[in-house]
């Protein structure tokens, strides 16, 4: 009688914990995918403002609140008494107060063990980049190779975040067409390049303006535009590496603070702030116009410049159907300069920049 009431308490114990464990499991997977449907949305645009910068972290940092998802209530319909009802309720509380404390744990673990194995794959690169190397080169077709030669210098970047598995080339600032140079997580400015600045609408702050190439183009589109009625607003232009640099480092150090291992917290960040160096502004290339929300696209003003950017050299360069390409959010007020024959022809396409140069 005794042996089979311990029995009877081992197999209740055994499928309590085997509750908790599934129960855990399909928290954390759910988890991962709004964390990683969250993260898609790499938000260039947090970098530009306090304001952008948070709400976008909400989005990142929402988790599945177990009480909303598991509902007690319901789940206890059958329960008669009052008595009961609370006995029931607070073995779930217990169970989700377990399942929380302990996907807290796992998720401060797993980063420790990330970056433990990162360090140590860090120690042994040269084998990994040659093989690297070998298969880019084999399976590159030549048409392929000669397009992407534009974008890319073929040197591979000395990148002080390489240890978070960043590991781009630098992008080919000698490009025989400058208007081409391709800015982005794969093709990076170097750490010292600085454009050479103008401002594109007089008057304007520092951090509006653009390279001297291009701050005379968008000052024509500026006064076609206001000839029709409709203001260009400039909101940020340039921005330089070093500051591009410390809102990336502000944001892991960010990540850091809340036990997360360092490799680990570089990339949450990078889902947040563009790298420095990956950024269109760091080259003076792009303008951010006349607002940092998606319904920009509802306005006039963004409804102008579908239909007249081009013809001052203009592109909508972060599209909401190229997202998976660009790894950018759809930023209808980012507009980068490509010259007027490049812009009709992208647009015309329907592909995206790195479409165009047939890196992807
Ligand atoms: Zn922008």
């Amino acid at each position: 009688m005794k042996m089979n009431t311990i029995i009877a308490a081992a197999a209740a114990l055994i499928i309590a914990v085997a509750g908790i464990v599934a129960i855990k499991t399909v928290y954390e997977k759910k988890s991962v995918e709004l964390k990683n449907a969250a993260g898609d949305l790499s938000a260039e645009s947090s970098v530009l403002t306090d304001e952008t910068e948070s709400e976008t972290f909400k989005v990142r940092s929402f988790n599945p609140d177990p009480a909303e998802t598991e509902n007690p209530e319901t789940v206890t319909d059958g329960a008669s008494s009052t008595a009961e009802k609370e006995t029931e309720k607070s073995v779930f509380s217990t169970i989700r107060n377990i399942v929380t404390a302990s996907q807290t744990v796992t998720e401060k673990v797993t980063s420790q063990v990330k970056d433990i194995t990162e360090k140590t794959t860090a120690a042994k690169p040269s084998a990994t980049a040659g093989r690297a190397e070998n298969k880019t080169t084999t399976t590159s077709s030549p048409s392929k190779a000669q397009t992407s030669a534009a974008a890319s210098s073929g040197k591979k970047a000395d990148y002080e975040y390489s240890y978070a598995g960043f590991n781009p080339q630098y992008a080919n600032m000698d490009v025989a067409d400058w208007t081409l140079i391709l800015v982005n997580r794969d093709y990076i400015l170097p750490e010292d390049y600085v454009p050479k600045l103008a401002y594109s609408v007089e008057g304007d702050t520092d951090s509006k303006k653009l390279d001297y190439r291009v701050a005379p183009h968008y000052n024509e589109m500026y006064k076609a535009a206001k000839a029709d009625g409709i203001i260009l607003d400039t909101v940020s232009g340039y921005r330089s590496y070093s500051l591009q640099k410390t809102n990336f480092e502000n944001k892991i150090a960010k990540y850091e603070n809340q036990g997360y291992g360092r490799a680990e917290a570089t990339r949450m960040a990078a889902k947040i702030i563009l790298p420095p160096g990956t950024s269109e502004h760091n080259a003076g290339l792009a303008m951010d116009i006349c607002s940092l929300e998606q319904s920009f696209e509802n306005t006039k003003e963004f409804r102008w410049l579908m239909k007249n950017a081009e013809r001052f050299g203009f592109i909508l360069r972060y599209p909401k159907d190229k997202q998976d390409i660009t790894e950018i959010i759809y930023e209808p007020w980012h507009w980068r300069y490509v010259g007027v024959e490049n812009a009709k022809k992208i647009n015309a396409s329907g592909l995206c920049l790195e479409e165009y140069l047939g890196v992807k």
